[in-house]
């Protein structure tokens, strides 16, 4: 009970009536109803629990945030100081912000050493596009169909995979050229293992393009692996391969770490570590701050200082006192709590169950990912035919049961496997037996 723990008092249940919940935030409302019959009311959290209005408890495995689980001790002691303390981006305020920069300096590659504090993911996106756009003065971007970015203009413009949002951008605007993704699993690439294919196929679109064509891109931006998408591994090579293709236009490499990076794939803190590819620039949220809103880009000082000499730009709140002073927390808690060895040990333990339950129910296709970023493939058929409906009917399932797992992907037939990294082999083995009850019952 984590208001014993640390002597919060539970507040008495309030149950919003459903017009106020309506005018509050419809569309979040709408995407909830749009995975669940029953949506709960969540109240608060403990590790990788969830406790609603009612008491009821789930396992929180939808949550590609809070990684370092609800209610962190550590991390909630260090909000609380810093809001006793000052919570305003003073601009002669900077201890929290230089020891979160520094630290994050330090687990960037060498020469990736400029670090811009945001609020989200989105931001970080928008900010990084423009950080590429100053530094080659050019005005367009490659991205790739199926990735998700976020639902500001910038970044949902190099979006497809909608993702958790209901609405995207139904014209996408002209500076963006995007790639088709390179996927294994299903779409135009189906079946073609090796990463020369898909490398190819790129070599003849900027081919296309014409020199004068090639010559107006800033640069790429893309997910080491698809987070929203679904979870499937790019094609060993690939992305090694694009930057080398982008770099040779003179163009900067972003890699969005949004939802893969910060140690969630247990054996690399990084997702382009998993390519063995190196970026420009990087974008990081959601880890980052537990939940706490905080975002960052990390890029090297000669994109840096190419943006400054455009003038002085900052985010009124972003890197706030607050938010810097949770991220540095967030970082001790990743160390030692060991948080990253824990998605590599647990993670593999939730990656074989998972793969061990697809041997007795056909309707699991595949399960993509690695550590705790994992994804298990909802399928009809052999031909892996995509299951949405059943696999919004396994949700709904293991709601009652007690788990919040959610549909992902474009099919919306992928679940989304990525519970905060302090996860426990107990709790995973429940969630492995809670899914092997839905689909029984589905
Ligand atoms: N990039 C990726 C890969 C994401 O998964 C997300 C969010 O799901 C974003 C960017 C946008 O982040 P935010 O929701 O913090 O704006």
């Amino acid at each position: 009970d984590p208001s014993r723990v640390l002597g919060v008092a539970a507040s008495a249940p309030v149950i919003a009536p459903a017009d106020t919940l309506a005018r509050r935030d419809a569309h979040v409302a709408a995407a909830q109803e749009h995975y669940y019959s029953r949506p709960p009311q969540i109240e608060r959290g403990w590790r990788e629990h969830l406790i609603d209005t009612e008491a009821q408890t789930y396992v929180d495995v939808v949550n590609n945030v809070t990684i370092a689980g609800h209610a962190h001790p550590g991390i909630v002691d260090a909000a609380a100081r810093q809001w006793t303390l000052l919570n305003t981006n003073s601009r002669f305020h900077y201890a929290a912000i230089a020891e979160l920069s520094e630290r994050l300096a330090a687990l960037a590659p060498a020469g990736l050493d400029r670090v811009f504090l945001v609020n989200s993911g989105s931001e970080a996106v928008d900010l990084a596009l423009r950080l590429a756009f100053t530094a080659t003065g050019r005005g367009r971007i490659l991205a790739a169909r199926e990735a998700y970015h976020g639902w500001t203009i910038g970044s949902d413009a190099v979006s497809t995979s909608i993702g958790d949002n209901p609405r995207a951008l139904e014209t996408r605007p002209d500076w963006v050229e995007l790639l088709d993704a390179p996927n294994p699993v299903r779409g135009t690439y189906r079946g073609r293992g090796s990463a020369a294919a898909y490398l190819a196929d790129v070599d003849a679109r900027l081919d296309a393009l014409g020199a004068d064509g090639r010559a107006q891109f800033a640069g790429v931006v893309i997910e080491p692996i698809f987070g929203n998408g679904g979870g499937v591994l790019l094609p060993d090579g690939y992305l090694a391969g694009l930057y080398e293709r982008v770099r040779a236009l003179g163009g900067v490499c972003i890699s969005d770490e949004v939802q893969v990076g910060y140690g969630r794939l247990g054996a690399h803190f990084w997702g382009f570590e998993q390519q063995g590819a190196v970026p420009d620039v990087i974008a990081v949220a959601k880890a980052m701050g537990n939940g706490q809103p905080l975002g960052a880009v990390i890029t090297t000082a000669a994109i840096a200082e190419a943006f400054e000499q455009e003038g002085s730009f900052f985010s009124s709140a972003g890197g706030s006192p607050v938010s810097a002073r949770v991220g540095v927390a967030v970082l001790d808690a990743l160390r030692d709590d060991d948080l990253q060895g824990n998605a590599q040990r647990v993670g593999a333990l939730f990656g074989d169950a998972l793969r061990a339950l697809g041997t007795r129910h056909p309707s699991i296709g595949a399960v993509h990912g690695m550590g705790l970023y994992l994804g298990v493939e909802l399928v009809v058929d052999a031909d892996l035919t995509p299951a949405p409906e059943l696999a919004r009917r396994v949700c709904d399932l293991l709601l009652d049961d007690g788990c919040i797992v959610q549909p992902t992907g474009d099919h919306k037939n992928v679940l989304k496997i990525k519970p905060p990294l302090c996860i426990t082999a107990e709790s995973v083995a429940w969630v492995v037996a809670a899914l092997d009850r839905a689909l029984a019952a589905a």
